[in-house]
């Protein structure tokens, strides 16, 4: 049973439609509990893909300000090895950066074969906080739907697994967590007079949101929304469909593992025997 919302490719979303409370009935210890051996699983998936070599893995999070991206990124990756797991950030756009197409920064650290890309925020924001603020004109902004399902495409047509998250908290939620830095001292640092700012924009960045789920939606790369007012749930989710991605692959990953083995032992055996004093 999947725990994130699948979005159908070629559907209209209402975000409204789905409650950012929403645990599918299941109980935050039971949840806890499956989490831990999901991690640990994620963690092992991973070292098959790099060790096959033969795919790459991409997770694209986004979500409003506080929807909690950094905190996903450190509890459902928490185990994988560092060496074996590159974050990406995407903010605010150099004058270089912007004196190229919005995709050059992106294409630049997609995940090569083996490995393993996590974006925190991603090409989305060049039509969501740009759609917003009117950055670009609409008819630059409206052409990159079309452009991000084309860039998607190749890169899943390169072997690349892609894994889009929305993480769906509400308003109040919102607000509690905005409040909640101003109280916490080891929070305090992400405190920023903009986040409030930008709150200002609630309903527009949900009808940008809305629209970048449903026009980018495709079989390659599909977006799930997830259901982040509660984090044990979203951590939970987000694990869940990590690896109900992943374990379709473990088998061919297992073979190539065993080939490239045998090869490498062959070799092996072959350098002894020509070694082999006469
Ligand atoms: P944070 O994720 O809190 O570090 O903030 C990064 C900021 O960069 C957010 O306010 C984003 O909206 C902003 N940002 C990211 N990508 C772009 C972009 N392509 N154009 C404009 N602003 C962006
Ligand atoms: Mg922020």
């Amino acid at each position: 049973m999947p725990h994130t919302f699948n979005v159908e490719p070629g559907s209209k979303v209402k975000l409204a439609d789905y409650d950012p409370r929403h645990t599918n009935g299941i109980e935050r210890a039971q949840a806890e509990t499956e989490f831990a051996a999901l991690a640990q699983e994620i963690d092992d998936l991973q070292e098959l893909l790099y060790a096959a070599g033969s795919h790459s893995l991409l997770v694209i999070l986004q979500g409003m300000d506080t929807s909690g991206k950094d905190g996903t990124i450190r509890n459902v990756f928490g185990l994988v090895d560092p060496l074996g797991c590159r974050t990406e950030s995407f903010k605010v756009p150099t004058a270089e950066e912007l004196a190229h197409d919005f995709l050059w920064r992106v294409h630049k650290v997609t995940p090569g074969r083996g490995e393993l890309a996590i974006f925190n925020r991603s090409h989305y924001e060049d039509v969501l906080v740009v759609r917003v603020h009117n950055l670009v004109s609409e008819s630059v902004w409206r052409k990159r739907y079309r452009q991000i399902n084309d860039f998607e495409h190749v890169l899943a047509e390169a072997n690349t697994i892609i894994l889009k998250f929305y993480l769906h908290i509400s308003k109040e939620e919102q607000e509690e967590r905005l409040l909640a830095r101003e109280q916490e001292v080891e929070k305090a640092w992400k405190l920023s007079a903009g986040d409030w700012k930008e709150r200002q924009f609630w309903d527009d960045y949900q009808r940008a949101y809305e629209e970048a789920l449903s026009q980018c939606s495709t079989e390659a790369a599909p977006w799930h929304i997830v259901p982040a007012d509660r984090k044990w749930y979203r951590n939970f989710a987000v694990a869940h469909t990590v690896v109900q991605t992943l374990r379709p692959y473990k088998e061919q990953w297992l073979a190539k593992l065993a080939k490239v083995g045998d090869e490498a032992k062959a070799e092996l055996a072959a350098m002894r025997t020509s070694s082999q004093p006469e």
